[in-house]
């Protein structure tokens, strides 16, 4: 069976084809390219070469100076390997009419028998059918070649048709499952963004962003879940108020960007003098507190001082300044409201007998 397209394709439109910009895209966006052999391809070519009795069958793919074959059944080296070939090949006359092309001698006519796979590899026959997607691109064929001339019976092109049509198949299927796992990969990398926003946000609902204290709200929340904890087990409770004396001061003099370089260091220093279990937090301007478990009045008065002191001592971004302390321990049946404020009166009780000191609630 032969059925010569009435006159082949010149060099001329066969160019044209190869480097059609919208084919080429096509070709390459089967990401078949270079890829390594894979046996859902093998497997259409070791049967097309079964059914039909051919020693070699090939899927090629043209890209635009090259033919790739993305299986290579019966191929010898070096081509089995490379799997690839430059130069004018029989598979280029499909792409241009769109038809199979089966040649039962390909000496019969001389265009096709100065194709160099006639002399470099001894091509006797071949029969290629185009690969086409659903829009008409012709990607490369599916073909069968022989090294003797051989009759190509109607039954070997249906072979070769039907394979053709399932590499095209086995071709989507691939492509299909790369798009999945590509959206995936997308999906995946979204789900960490938002994932690492909700901490972001989380943290900066609770923080300070001056200091990297926790902040006035996460405060509250902290300080009426140590109060469940103390109703349960019965253990003292002490809070802390301080507030830097003079702080207007420290801006009207030095600009407020020094002010809050002192007191991201006042937080350090506070940070320092805290145990782990302790909550510090910045509560106002320059107002903090700490919330100590487990601490009793006289806990908390140790506490008051070594902050207390150690602010004074350090130099705060460059700068001495000084905090007063209101403390108060929680009394029986006493809620957090009435807890801060008798801690807040105690530290005004502070200022107002001279500041850099600390005054326990009564
Ligand atoms: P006292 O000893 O009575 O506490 O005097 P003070 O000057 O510290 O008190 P006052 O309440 O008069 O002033 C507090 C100042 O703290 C006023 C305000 O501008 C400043 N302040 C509040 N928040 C910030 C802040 O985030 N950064 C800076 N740099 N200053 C702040
Ligand atoms: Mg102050
Ligand atoms: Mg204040």
């Amino acid at each position: 069976m032969e059925s010569n397209p009435p006159i082949p394709a010149s060099a001329a439109q066969i160019e044209a084809a190869l480097t059609n910009a919208q084919r080429l895209e096509a070709v390459r966006s089967t990401g078949l390219l270079d890829t390594l052999p894979e046996e859902s391809f093998d497997r259409l070519t070791r049967l097309a070469a079964k059914l039909t009795g051919a020693p070699v069958t090939f899927v090629s793919l043209l890209d635009s100076c090259r033919d790739f074959y993305k299986s290579a059944y019966g191929l010898g080296e070096p081509l089995s390997t490379t799997r690839q070939l430059s130069g004018r090949t029989f598979c280029h006359y499909p792409l241009v009419s769109g038809e199979p092309l089966v040649l039962d001698d390909v000496t019969q006519l001389p265009v096709y028998g100065d194709v160099p796979t006639v002399q470099s590899l001894g091509v006797r026959a071949y029969a290629g059918i185009p690969l086409r997607t659903e829009d008409g691109e012709v990607l490369g064929s599916f073909c069968a070649v022989d090294f003797k001339p051989r009759q190509w019976t109607e039954r070997d092109v249906e072979v070769l048709t039907e394979l053709a049509y399932s590499a095209m198949r086995e071709l989507r299927l691939r492509k299909a499952l790369q798009d999945a796992e590509t959206l995936n990969q997308q999906l995946q990398a979204q789900v960490q963004q938002v994932d690492a926003l909700n901490r972001a946000l989380s943290e900066l609902a609770t923080t300070d962003v001056l200091t990297g204290l926790s902040n006035r709200r996460a405060f509250d929340h902290h300080l009426k879940l140590e109060l469940g904890i103390v109703d349960r087990r019965d253990t003292p409770l002490s809070l802390l108020v301080l507030d830097v004396d003079h702080f207007k001061r420290i801006n009207d003099t030095h600009g407020h960007e020094t002010g809050d370089k002192v007191l991201q260091a006042i937080a350090q220093v506070l940070a320092r003098c805290a145990r782990a279990i302790d909550m510090i937090a910045r509560v106002g301007g320059e107002e903090f507190a700490v919330i100590l478990p487990n601490t009793n009045a006289g806990g908390a008065l140790e506490v008051a001082q070594r902050m207390r002191i150690a602010v004074a001592q350090a130099h705060c971004a460059g700068h001495q300044v000084t905090i007063s302390v209101g403390s108060a321990t929680l009394q029986s049946h006493e809620d957090a409201t009435s807890l801060f404020s008798r801690a807040d009166a105690a530290l005004y009780a502070a200022k107002a007998a001279g500041r850099n000191r600390m005054v326990s609630a009564a």
